[in-house]
């Protein structure tokens, strides 16, 4: 078995909180600098690196001088405000000194769900990545409720890995992976080096809860892998105080747990989605679209659509349809209907001065587009 982490050009890296924070003791420099060294080297590398960093509740709690974890909501949404000034402080002065810069990226599970914003997080990620910045993202704990929550970090990492099409997740945690029972219960438990990604009895093996610090136990991150496998990115579970743990795995070492993806990563979302999205609108195509759409695999641009139909917001998923009205494809749309009906059978070029402003030149990206 090889690392699947040599080949990956884009990777996400979640670091749990009982790493982080040194089981809680308060943030772990020592630790924090180590990966933003070898974060560093993988970024040399060519490789684009995005984080997301557990620890701002468990570092609140140390600041606010919290015995145990409070059960108020109001009181964890403290502490994730206090904590989380004390993970953006570390990981930007640690990056720094490798020669990186961060940018902070709090999400909600709302984000991700709102096509709007959606295509807004997943626009400014590219970007930072282009700038050569390390976005570190959170779960922006000071606003949601339990009910509301993406949960664990595990989940969010998964979310974004699909948001941005990560080749890899990589699940840095306080064991060194998945065993196929409890070690410490089980004499017989061994060791799973690599699995298929979504393969149910793995969720047999890895029953219980986490270490009590973080929200997420091993079932999060075999279930994480699962998620994040449906846009084809692999993941790999391992110790995150293994010496060189990155940059090892980078080197085509096999280290924890590689749990791999099934389905070819462009085929994974544009089955998601074909498969789960409803759609708000439609745009009837000329026939040069239809053409450019089906036959050369280009962008729906404005100029090609002869009408709207139906009320959508930027980010909904609408559907193409020709002029006979048989729906040939399926995509989220980068503009609300009143402004696409405003900009149809204009060239990209005059989108600006009819509307004031641009989202981006296409109706419809193609990496956004499914063809039926
Ligand atoms: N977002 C939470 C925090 O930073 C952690 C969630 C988790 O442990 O997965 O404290």
């Amino acid at each position: 078995m090889h690392s699947v982490i040599q080949q990956a050009k884009r990777i996400i890296i979640k670091v749990g909180s009982s790493l982080v924070t040194n089981d809680g003791k308060g943030l772990d420099s020592a630790a924090i600098a180590k990966w933003a060294e070898q974060i560093a080297q993988l970024r040399a590398l060519g490789k684009e690196v995005v984080l997301v960093s557990s620890g701002a509740i468990a570092e609140g709690m140390q600041r606010l001088r919290f015995e145990k974890r409070p059960t108020g909501v109001h009181e964890l949404q403290a502490c994730a405000a206090v904590g989380q000034m004390g993970l953006a402080q570390i990981y930007e002065s640690s990056f720094r000194s490798f020669g990186l810069g961060t940018a902070q990226v709090l999400l909600t599970h709302a984000d991700l769900a709102d096509r709007e914003r959606y295509l807004n997080a997943r626009s400014t990620l590219f970007t930072l990545l282009r700038f050569g910045v390390v976005p570190i993202i959170n779960e922006n704990d000071t606003v949601v409720t339990d009910e509301i929550k993406f949960g664990d970090n595990d989940t969010l990492g998964a979310l974004v890995a699909n948001l941005i099409e990560a080749d890899v997740l990589i699940i840095l945690t306080d064991q060194r992976g998945l065993y196929t029972a409890d070690p410490r219960k089980d004499p017989a438990a061994q060791f799973v080096h690599e699995a298929k990604a979504g393969d149910l009895s793995l969720e047999a093996m890895a029953g219980g809860a986490g270490t009590g610090i973080g929200r997420g136990g091993m079932l999060t991150k075999i279930l994480a892998a699962k998620r994040a496998a449906t846009s084809g990115a692999h993941t790999v579970i391992a110790w995150g105080r293994e010496d060189q743990v990155l940059t090892r795995l980078a080197g085509g070492e096999a280290i924890g747990t590689q749990l791999t993806a099934q389905t070819a990563q462009l085929t994974a979302r544009k089955q998601w989605m074909a498969d789960h999205l409803q759609t708000a609108g439609r745009v009837v195509l000329d026939a040069g679209a239809v053409q450019k759409l089906t036959a050369d695999g280009k962008s729906l641009l404005p100029i090609g659509v002869t009408e709207v139909i139906g009320e959508f917001g930027r980010g909904d998923v609408i559907t193409c349809v020709d002029s006979a009205g048989r729906a040939i494809a399926r995509g989220m749309s980068n503009y609300a209907s009143s402004d696409a009906r405003r900009i149809i059978r204009h060239s990209s070029s005059e989108i600006l001065a009819i509307l004031g402003f641009v989202e981006e030149s296409e109706l419809i990206h193609r990496d956004n587009l499914v063809l039926l």
